[in-house]
């Protein structure tokens, strides 16, 4: 458990020097500890180091997450695969919802977000890879589904997200999150105004933040293997 503040701060150190070696600007890297099957202890941890930003896969499991941690002003990312008859509680419950690959999910994450909350934060989930059967847009569904996203009062497009295949060099990482960073230059010339490239695991976070990562979701190298 003692690991689990010596990862974040490795960690942290490891963002600080990616961005400065590929001329990002401090702080432009925000790190989403991925707390999924991890247990509420372990979670306390990261919060007592500092950690404000979490990601859950599984809504089941995140709400009583949420409920115990209430008071800590923490700020939740859905990261996993959205069934229509979730998107209430997760619109009731989350500040952003990351893997939305559907105008149908989309609209029901605005219906079901309250109008006293602010709006959602979304990114569209990239299969950027184009696997067969993984979740996500094909890169020419991008731009149709940003824009009529932008329209839902109660979303806020931030930008795109994706789960590369798993390459092992740093230059076939940097490849692929280079081509979902393109997407979202080429969405900034339509005048859609995103802001967040949500790529990069506890494996090639590295390379993510070389091509331009606003968001890496990283879950093992922070508390160990589910
Ligand atoms: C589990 C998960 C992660 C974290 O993966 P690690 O390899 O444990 O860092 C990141 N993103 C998504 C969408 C995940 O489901």
């Amino acid at each position: 458990m003692q690991n689990i503040q010596k990862n974040l701060l490795k960690i942290k150190d490891d963002i600080a020097n990616g961005e400065k070696t590929h001329g990002r600007a401090p702080g432009s890297v925000t790190l989403v500890a991925v707390s999924k099957a991890q247990s509420i202890e372990k979670i306390k941890i990261a919060v007592a180091s500092g950690q404000i930003h979490f990601g859950e896969s599984y809504l089941q499991e995140s709400l009583p997450k949420i409920t115990t941690l209430a008071t800590q002003k923490l700020i939740w990312h859905y990261i996993g695969r959205i069934q229509s008859n979730k998107t209430k509680q997760i619109a009731a419950n989350f500040a952003w919802v990351e893997a939305v690959s559907s105008y149908k999910i989309a609209e029901l994450l605005d219906k079901n977000r309250q109008s006293t909350m602010p709006p959602l934060n979304i990114c569209i989930q990239v299969n950027i890879s184009q696997e067969e059967g993984k979740a996500g847009v094909l890169v020419d569904e991008i731009l149709p589904l940003a824009q009529k996203i932008m329209l839902l009062p109660k979303l806020k497009l931030r930008g795109l997200m994706a789960i590369p295949t798993r390459h092992t060099t740093f230059e076939k990482q940097f490849a692929t999150f280079d081509s979902l960073a393109l997407e979202l230059k080429e969405l900034q010339k339509y005048g859609i105004p995103v802001d967040t490239l949500s790529m990069g695991m506890s494996d090639d976070f590295a390379a993510a933040i070389a091509a331009g990562a606003t968001n890496i979701r990283i879950g093992t190298a922070i508390f160990g293997t589910r």
